[in-house]
């Protein structure tokens, strides 16, 4: 999970724009529901502030009159496809540091997410808040999926948070080659909605199967390195140690950190499990 500054882009600037080069006729239904576009995102803005997005009911129309389906063909047709939106959807992609999923923290960004599902909640589909920059796995997970309780939702890239201190962590199991388990483990001092947001957006997500394929890679280097140069116990603890120093500093709780932390304090890797 990864923090993305909110895009400083107008809501009715955006909403106008797509519509903008639609046929005259289909052009004024759009226009007759800007107000409530503009309205709409203000809400959007407040609830996600506070934590309330959950609290948006699902609708089939905008305003009684749009359809979804024409809400997702304004996205699809004219903010992917047409130069004039397609410029928002680049500059709100390019907003991902190093092109890195916030989502997740191991995926490369191929695409906007709709953080409320646009089949779902469709008074948003263009709304920029509501686009989060993601992996394919991220966003073809998630599909239209989306929470009904304050405790289930998901990490928000642009109004959560929890990156200060960790919650991500991973044990070693003793097995041969040796595997690794990532859980979540809040701090104590945590409200119980945070605490559950964590946890509903790691299992959401999947992030401990796709961190333990990740972590699978590392540590198949990792042993054909410590079996090549016969370290000591004591020197392999130090390299490790060394590792999760450095991408602590980065990222409190990316799955790296949550790795080679486990690997250090882990006598039985650092004597033996490690040339497993
Ligand atoms: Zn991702």
């Amino acid at each position: 999970m990864r923090v993305i500054s909110k895009p400083n882009i107008s809501p009715i600037r955006t909403y106008v724009r797509c519509y903008s080069s639609f046929i005259a006729a289909t052009k004024i239904n759009f226009r007759n529901i800007t107000r409530f576009i503009g309205t709409s995102s203000t809400d959007y803005d407040q609830k996600a502030h506070n934590k309330n997005l959950y609290t948006f009911s699902i609708h089939t129309h905008v305003q009684g009159s749009i359809s979804k389906d024409d809400m997702v063909k304004l996205y699809n047709n004219k903010m992917v496809r047409h130069h004039t939106g397609r410029k928002i959807y680049d500059k709100l992609l390019s907003l991902a540091p190093l092109s890195r999923c916030p989502f997740c923290g191991v995926g490369t960004v191929t695409t906007l997410d709709h953080y409320l599902p646009e089949a779902k909640f469709p008074t948003f589909s263009v709304l920029p808040y509501n686009l989060v920059a993601s992996c394919k796995d991220c966003n073809t997970g998630k599909l239209a999926s989306y929470a009904t309780t304050q405790n289930t939702q998901t990490l928000h890239p642009y109004y959560d948070n929890f990156t200060t201190e960790q919650w991500l962590f991973a044990r070693v199991l003793q097995t041969s080659p040796v595997s690794i388990e990532f859980y979540v483990n809040p701090p104590t001092t945590w409200s119980q909605v945070d605490k559950d947001r964590v946890q509903s957006h790691f299992d959401n997500y999947k992030l401990d199967t796709r961190f333990s394929v990740e972590a699978s890679n590392v540590l198949a280097d990792l042993r054909e390195g410590f079996i090549l140069f016969h370290s000591s116990p004591m020197d392999i603890q130090q390299e490790l140690h060394k590792e999760f120093m450095k991408y602590q500093s980065r990222y409190k709780n990316s799955w790296e950190t949550a790795l080679f932390q486990a690997l250090y304090q882990s006598q039985w890797y650092c004597n033996r499990g490690c040339r497993l």
